[in-house]
């Protein structure tokens, strides 16, 4: 099974992709974790991209071209896998087409922007042991302490209501297209967000047949 995962930042790819590579047992491959992981190393890479992460803008499509291959070659992709958060613009879809990879289906998944703004407004991590809060869904018992070492609840830099909106705009005009994409292929299946993370989950794998 080759599967893409679309949907606005904040739609819950991430959440959705780790409990789907469990069910269906191949690997997720998500861009933003890789560049993450790159910024922390130091590497050439990842200094490239920092700047524009955290202006919430793209990476260039030749850094992330150049990703992306490299990782699909790995043996543990042999079998499927999962993207996450990539494709993100028509020339990277044209990139992993060329490449001749054939997906399964492309699924998409829909929540409103206000849905996500309120979303990522409210969210707060520790910043000593990282672990998440939610203002309204999940809050601390004592405001801006963490529950769990007493550390100081902060809210992450490209969740900074500013750069949610830029990450948004950049969703609607560069990656939301691959929805017209991947639907002249025959492959695209949008997926209603729900309320419930398993819900969604169930929503996707019955938009999968499975
Ligand atoms: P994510 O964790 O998927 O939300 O990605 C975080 C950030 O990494 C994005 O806001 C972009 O700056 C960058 N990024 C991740 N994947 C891609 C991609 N496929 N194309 C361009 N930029 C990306």
């Amino acid at each position: 099974m080759k599967l893409i995962l679309l949907g606005a930042p904040g739609a819950g790819k991430g959440t959705q992709a780790e409990r789907l590579c469990k069910t269906l047992r191949i690997p997720t491959i998500s861009t933003g974790n890789i560049l993450r992981a790159a910024m922390k190393d130091g590497t050439p890479t990842g200094l490239k991209a920092k700047a524009f992460m955290d202006a919430g803008k793209l990476v260039p499509d030749d850094v992330i071209i150049g990703i992306i291959t490299e990782r699909l070659a790995a043996e543990d992709c042999r079998k499927g896998f999962i993207l996450d958060g990539v494709p993100r613009t028509i020339a990277q879809a044209e990139a992993l087409e060329n490449a001749g990879i054939k997906f399964d289906a492309v699924v998409s998944i829909e929540i409103s922007d206000q849905e996500i703004m309120q979303r990522m407004s409210g969210r707060r991590v520790c910043e000593s042991c990282g672990a998440s809060y939610h203002l309204v869904a999940v809050p601390p018992k004592k405001e801006g302490v963490c529950d769990a070492c007493g550390g100081k609840l902060v809210q992450r830099k490209d969740d900074a209501p500013e750069t949610v909106k830029a990450r948004l705009e950049v969703y609607h005009k560069e990656t939301e297209p691959l929805k017209k994409f991947y639907a002249e292929r025959g492959l695209l299946k949008p997926v209603q967000n729900q309320p419930q993370v398993a819900e969604t989950t169930q929503a996707i794998l019955h938009a999968l047949g499975r």
